[in-house]
């Protein structure tokens, strides 16, 4: 038989957190070994309930759900989300008109590049990366060009790195901030220093803001749009992270700031979201209520919250790891961490057999740092979802592991 073959633009996708580690995983399952799996930033597997406020919404609104709401989304939704954008993050006065809701930022990031992108057009993006961007730039036949973020430097972006990849090519410029996978947050300054290479360059500005809310340590998120409304700013978020509702689906995407030049990539992405009709509007039921919630959120990262003693409990283990070779920036976001492992010690030169090697002696699953577009075999993603006590056996297995270990 003739065969079918993937087409040439998937050849340089990759996502990772569910590649050849998981795929292992699986394979130890089905032999009934209980695996941790920390590959996915997914709150719900790890014991986070869902929110009273989101359950009582859906259940009050459930029947709002059954047909197709407008293509945009439903009028109450869309309010609301205009309703934080402007009051509490800064935005300059975006209406409801400026909203998409999608299934999840993962399918307004590949309407997104879709409409932006022609074969080689160029956009800037975090290296490391949460891939969704750089896969949906090359599915969209586009070319994703990455800027250091400097672990040195607490992970910040490098401003000099990224004015010296601008080219003609280049259209837009990726900010992810809080950050997946180094789980830190950027200073307003930081920020003002990108945006101006954005202005002078007369980029779109994408910022991913989905962990806007899961801010630890009493700092404050800044958002892009809010620092420079004088610029094009392409602005997404979503519930999976701040109300623990990966499952729903359920983000959003917000243009604000000087739209008239912009007309003819907001019509393609309306033209794709045409094309699906609506976004889960069952999903879209609970908005409202989550956004008037941020009780639930500020919970988990304030003293005693959840994420906050994980984070502290990951990293009090880990520094215990630092004779071994293993280093890293503290978190303050999020629940990512994204560790340094020393690969001249251990011969590592694949941290995908790396993660396979640790997994099948302890039953740990971690993540590649290659599988977030980082170019040297020498760090792993920890996601820091489990309860402290689960959490620290985790981190103390890698120490363990990492005593006998050698890449072959
Ligand atoms: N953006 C970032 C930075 C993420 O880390 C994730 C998921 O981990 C997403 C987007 C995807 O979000 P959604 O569940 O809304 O598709």
């Amino acid at each position: 038989m003739k065969q079918i073959p993937k087409s040439d633009k998937m050849q340089p996708v990759r996502s990772d957190i569910r590649g050849p580690v998981y795929e292992e995983s699986l394979r130890l399952k089905a032999q009934g070994i209980n695996v941790l799996r920390l590959n996915t930033g997914n709150p719900g597997v790890f014991g986070f309930g869902l929110p009273d406020s989101l359950r009582q919404a859906l259940l009050n609104g459930m029947d709002k759900g059954v047909p197709y709401c407008d293509v945009r989304g439903l009028p109450e939704a869309l309010q609301a989300i205009a309703d934080y954008q402007n009051k509490q993050k800064g935005f300059p006065n975006v209406s409801v008109d400026d909203i998409y809701i999608g299934n999840g930022v993962s399918e307004l990031a590949q309407m997104a590049m879709t409409a932006l992108l022609n074969p080689g057009d160029e956009i800037l993006v975090p290296m490391p990366n949460y891939t969704i961007w750089s896969n949906t730039a090359y599915i969209a036949g586009g070319k994703p060009v990455h800027y250091l973020c400097d672990e040195q430097a607490g992970w910040m972006p490098d401003i000099s790195d990224i004015r010296s990849k601008v080219n003609s090519r280049t259209k837009a410029i990726l900010i992810i901030n809080p950050n997946n996978p180094t789980g830190v947050l950027y200073s307003k300054d930081v920020l003002l220093d990108i945006l101006q290479v954005a202005r002078e360059n007369n980029l779109v500005v994408f910022a991913d803001e989905i962990y806007d809310r899961l801010v630890m340590d009493g700092l404050t998120h800044h958002s892009c749009a809010a620092l420079a409304p004088d610029l094009f700013v392409v602005t997404t978020n979503g519930l999976s992270k701040s109300h623990i509702v990966c499952g729903f689906r359920s983000g959003w995407m917000v243009f604000s700031g000087p739209k008239e030049h912009a007309a003819g990539f907001i019509q393609g992405v309306h033209q794709q979201a045409s094309m699906r009709l609506c976004s889960n509007t069952l999903a879209q039921v609970v908005i409202p209520a989550a956004l008037a919630d941020s009780e639930f959120t500020q919970s988990m990262v304030r003293p005693g919250g959840r994420l906050l003693e994980q984070r502290d409990a990951t990293v009090r283990e880990l520094t215990k790891l630092e004779p071994l070779g293993v280093s890293f920036v503290k978190p303050c976001a999020a629940f990512y961490l994204f560790a340094k492992i020393d690969a001249k010690r251990y011969n590592i030169t694949d941290d995908t057999q790396f993660c396979l090697d640790f997994l099948r002696e302890k039953h740990i699953m971690l993540i590649n740092g290659t599988g977030f577009d980082w170019p040297e075999p020498d760090h792993v993603r920890i996601i820091m979802l489990p309860k402290v006590d689960k959490l620290s056996k985790a981190m103390q297995d890698l120490g363990d592991f990492l005593q006998g270990y050698s890449q072959k």
